[in-house]
């Protein structure tokens, strides 16, 4: 896979050129291994059917299922918007896929030093901010109109951080099955001896988060190592710039194209709703207050 550019959101011919199709990422999904929150048996999604009121948990039985509920219960909430199945597609896009194994390969140093037949661990932070631009810098400065909120508006998913974690204190007993599915997984699609880890996918602010495993490919080291960075194109200030490559620089990709995305070909944009943006707009209020008297 090569590519150097990251454009301005209104460059389509761009996106299209690049962008996964929806077909093949709904394709990725149903073949994504996933545990059962019961008894941590790693199996494809398809075979997994998940709990209906918030969508995050998933099991191999009704039983299962059952078992589990008593643990569960707690912080089990009704929900709309469907991060979870945001995040597969996250995993389920060929390119945002690779550009985040380049940030990994970096945040761990594997083009230095490969980790081969041990697992390493990241915690990816994630959020769902307003599509629009004018809307994002409103939520910054906590400004909306009461209409504007009633209605609630377009959302999408966008990278926070992404931090190492330690494998010996966050490595649990279903992630680690969820890592050998996963190397097994990479061996079958010809990635073999390649770095294999987990990236748990948390939103901002929630206790939960979902394990994915990720194969990091030769592809992805090689463009690690070769430090070629990104074109991108600002969309506050004209003209391009040459970005070199850092696990920054990765984010501000996956981040771009995601914003890129207009038609929602990814599936990674959701309503927000007024509860949403209810939130969004105290913690930016709060965050006001603790700056004050910086500027
Ligand atoms: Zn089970
Ligand atoms: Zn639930």
């Amino acid at each position: 896979m090569n590519f150097i550019n990251a454009v301005h959101p209104e460059n389509k011919p761009y996106f299209r050129a690049i962008a996964t199709p929806t077909k093949e990422i709904r394709a990725g999904r149903s073949n994504m291994s996933i545990s059962c929150s019961q008894c941590t048996t790693a199996s494809e999604r398809a075979n997994l059917q998940r709990c209906g009121k918030c969508k995050s948990a998933w099991y191999c039985s009704k039983d299962c299922q059952k078992k589990h509920w008593p643990f569960h219960k707690i912080g089990c909430k009704e929900t709309s918007a469907d991060i979870p199945k945001m995040m597969q597609n996250f995993f389920s896009n060929a390119l945002l896929n690779h550009v985040l194994q380049i940030a990994l390969a970096l945040a761990f140093k594997l083009h230095e030093k490969p980790i081969i037949g041990t697992p390493f661990i990241a915690r990816c932070t994630v959020n769902v901010q307003p599509a629009d631009v004018m809307y994002y810098m409103q939520t910054i400065m906590g400004r909306f109109t009461d209409e504007e909120v009633k209605k609630g508006m377009e959302g999408m998913l966008q990278i926070l951080t992404l931090v190492p974690l330690d494998p010996h204190k966050d490595m649990d007993y279903a992630r680690m099955e969820l890592w050998k599915l996963s190397s097994r997984t990479a061996a079958e699609r010809g990635n073999v001896g390649v770095p294999v880890g987990i990236v748990d996918m948390q939103m901002k602010g929630e206790v939960h988060s979902q394990s994915f495993g990720i194969a990091i490919t030769d592809d992805a080291v090689k463009r690690a190592r070769s430090g070629t960075g990104f074109e991108m194109e600002s969309a506050l200030l004209p003209g391009r710039k040459q970005v070199p490559m850092s696990e920054q620089a990765c984010i501000d990709f996956i981040n771009m194209h995601i914003r890129s995305d207009k038609k929602n070909q990814l599936r990674l944009r959701t309503h927000l709703s007024k509860e949403d943006i209810d939130k969004m707009r105290g913690a930016s209020e709060s965050g006001e207050k603790n700056n004050e008297g910086v500027s």
